[in-house]
């Protein structure tokens, strides 16, 4: 104990290197690399009751002055760590609580005060910490409006200088078990014991358990709170402090059976160490002469290495070396996490883009992805990005579905009126099949895209065609008679061909608006695929938005414009298979009437049964029926062989020109217009306002690299 009459201040400069060099040479390099900003590295808390004296000890390990005996007790946690740098000072500032609000964040967040060297911030200490309770907003005499009597901030001290060693300390409020009525609350109670957790949780923190020498230990909830979170006792050092309190000679001898392990033993042991009293005479400022104590019985007898500062200070020398090897593995894992996420967050933020040309070359970066992005999804080739895990920008599988979904609609639900079925016409056309799989939609499914209220239809059902169509031909025939010789008159077909498709109309706009919400959600997804910035994103969705809605509508018009020229203009044809349907129904309906007149033969050469009709019944045949019942037989034919051909090239062509050429792959298609050209296009100053950044942007840009790169740095150390 060779240097016991030094002073304080040189105390801090060799005494208090707690580390050894070589041990901690890498973590010491990490803190310069500024990783303890980032996560925390290996640190000393003082935990205990109140007035145990936690800031006591902290002081006398570490010399620095602690807010000591305080106006009762400390209030919030302070944290005290060293940095190397170019200059010696010290810094204060406060880290807002994990639950501060935004405005106490920014209040606390501004405070900053720097001061010279120790005696200095002894010296303005108390007028410091005046400061600091205000700008908490903690409650005391000095500062009786405030509303807290414990606060979850930090008041950070940082010391800096050119010898500086790492070393964080933490001194947290005292546990307390009974509340004082005005004073301290329940809450306050609960709050201080999950803060003192916090910190003792953590497998990187030394645990000091501060223990009043003239206090029962028995009654010590903190040597169960630590033990509940070191369950190994690998961390946990027990302290006890103020030995020159005691008096009685049987309470000395306790103390002592503690330290030697008698009684309620700790896998780390006690030591015992005198701190300043509260009096600050002139002969207890001094650590030799505080020490003296320890030259008496029966202190004298206890081993060495038990004993005094010095002691406590080498074992937990020995013990951060131990505990930052333990730390590394979690350090090295901790750093790549955050070297990922930090790289994530600065690749989201893009290449800086303060002039014309970075602006211009940024966008069009974000719109050559999107293009390909597009082409990919138009080509269902999906293995190129993981993106399209994304169901939604699997963009010609979805029209794919819906237009098999329009298909299968017009061919069972879009007649008014269903036809009659027919033998030998009916059969080879699969009416009752399935609907396709996995798109029976009833509703479609876009409440976020307001914008497209107006374009699109929500309800997706259609009603089943009704029964009766020969009643209601029977009407069109007796409402469109005229003086024709022959029964059949083009505007009775005309009329009933727009009667039969009047639901052509819905069922169209039903399979635009899926396909429009799916281009559209295509669009809004696939930017978010493209480019990761959300201001950007937004600006850039702004700006389109209108073209969009002008390429949505034109398809709609597009659809409606084909419903009308196929229901309202004068049916007609030239594709054969509307002959060969109606050549195969009238075949079919002879064969119906010249049934009951055939005659069955056997053929005795092969066994097989043929049938036969006379020629000569076949004028009976056709002339029992009525002139009415004829005309209304001929519509229903050429109704139903004219609404086949007709329905399939409309849904061909709806498909074609409404669908792939408006929305898809035209020249005028939506997906086309976010793209290079596009940005080439802008001028300036619309430019730097969709891709301009504004100061925070580029303030978070240059943390961020900075912080990928001390990350990556401390990785190679590592
Ligand atoms: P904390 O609430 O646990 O931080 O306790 P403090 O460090 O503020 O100490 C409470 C009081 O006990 C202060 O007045 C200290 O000066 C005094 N104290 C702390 N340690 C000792 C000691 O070893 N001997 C004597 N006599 N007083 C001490
Ligand atoms: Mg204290």
């Amino acid at each position: 104990m060779a240097s016991h009459s030094r002073s304080q201040e040189s105390n801090l400069t060799d005494e208090n290197i707690l580390i050894s060099h070589d041990r901690l040479y890498k973590i010491d390099q990490l803190r310069e690399k500024n990783i303890g900003k980032y996560l925390p590295l290996p640190q000393l808390v003082a935990v205990g009751d109140q007035s145990s004296g936690k800031s006591s000890l902290l002081e006398t390990v570490t010399g620095i002055p602690f807010p000591r005996g305080q106006e009762l007790c400390t209030r919030y946690a302070t944290q005290i760590t060293h940095r190397r740098d170019h200059d010696s000072f010290i810094s204060v500032s406060i880290i807002p609580g994990p639950r501060a609000s935004a405005k106490h964040k920014e209040a606390v967040e501004s405070y900053f005060r720097q001061v010279s060297d120790s005696s200095q911030l002894q010296a303005q200490f108390p007028a410091i910490l005046d400061e600091v309770n205000t700008c908490m907003g903690i409650r005391t005499p000095r500062n009786p409006t405030g509303q807290y009597t414990f606060s979850e901030d930090v008041l950070k001290i940082e010391k800096c200088g050119p010898y500086e060693d790492y070393l964080t300390v933490i001194d947290v409020p005292g546990i307390f078990r009974t509340t004082t009525e005005g004073v301290t609350s329940e809450n306050d109670k609960v709050m201080v014991r999950n803060m003192v957790i916090e910190y003792i949780k953590d497998p990187r923190t030394i645990i000091l358990a501060v223990l009043p020498a003239n206090v029962d230990v028995a009654t010590q909830e903190i040597l169960a709170l630590a033990e509940e979170y070191d369950k190994a006792g690998e961390r946990t050092l027990g302290v006890l402090t103020k030995p020159d309190l005691l008096k009685e000679r049987s309470a000395k001898r306790s103390v002592c059976g503690l330290v030697l392990g008698n009684r309620k033993p700790l896998n780390l042991g006690y030591y015992i160490v005198r701190n300043r009293g509260g009096d600050d005479d002139e002969d207890d400022s001094e650590l030799s002469t505080r020490e003296s104590l320890f030259r008496q019985r029966p202190w004298c007898d206890l081993p060495d290495e038990r004993v005094g500062v010095r002691a406590l200070r080498s074992r937990l020398q020995e013990l951060l070396g131990e505990i930052t090897d333990q730390a590394f593995p979690i350090i090295r894992t901790e750093l790549r996490d955050m070297l990922m996420k930090s790289q994530a967050d600065l690749d989201a933020l893009g290449a800086s883009r303060k002039t014309p040309q970075e602006q211009r070359q940024y966008m069009a970066g974000i719109a050559a992805k999107f293009q390909h992005l597009m082409r990919a999804a138009l080509d269902a080739d999906y293995s190129r990005d993981k993106a399209f895990d994304d169901g939604d920008l699997r963009l010609v599988t979805r029209i794919v579905n819906f237009t098999e979904w329009f298909e299968y609609t017009f061919r069972n639900s879009s007649q008014t009126y269903s036809f009659v079925k027919q033998k030998g016409v009916d059969e080879d056309v699969d009416m009752e099949s399935e609907p396709p799989k996995g798109s029976d939609f009833t509703t479609l499914n876009a409440p976020e895209y307001t914008e497209l209220k107006q374009l699109v239809v929500e309800d997706l059902t259609t009603n089943p065609p009704m029964n009766g169509i020969m009643d209601w031909i029977d009407d069109i025939s007796r409402n469109f008679r005229g003086i024709t010789l022959g029964t059949v008159t083009p505007s009775m077909l005309s009329s009933a061909f727009r009667g039969q498709s009047v639901k052509w109309e819905i069922i169209t706009k039903q399979y635009m608006s899926l396909v429009i919400v799916a281009v559209h959600r295509f669009i809004d997804k696939g930017l978010v695929t493209v480019c990761k910035c959300p201001i950007v994103r937004q600006r850039v969705g702004a700006t389109i938005v209108t073209q969009l809605l002008t390429a949505y509508t034109s398809a709609m018009k597009q659809a409606m414009l084909l419903v009308e020229i196929e229901t309202q203009r004068k049916p007609y044809t030239i594709n054969h298979y509307f002959n060969d349907n109606m050549q195969k129904l009238r075949g079919s309906k002879m064969m119906d009437q010249l049934t009951p007149h055939a005659q069955r033969i056997e053929m005795t050469a092969n066994n097989e049964v043929t049938q036969f009709v006379r020629l000569d019944k076949i004028p009976s045949v056709a002339e029992n029926k009525s002139n009415a019942q004829y005309a209304r037989e001929e519509i229903h034919d050429i109704l139903k062989a004219y609404y086949t051909v007709a329905a399939k090239r409309f849904v061909d062509y709806v498909y074609f020109l409404a669908v792939d050429h408006c929305l898809l792959s035209g020249p005028d298609s939506p997906l086309l217009l976010f793209s290079e050209q596009w940005v080439l296009g802008l001028d300036d100053k619309k430019l730097a306002s969709i891709a301009g950044e504004n100061q925070q942007i580029t303030d978070r840009r240059a943390r961020l690299t900075k912080k990928v790169q001390d990350l990556k740095d401390a990785i190679d150390i590592l």
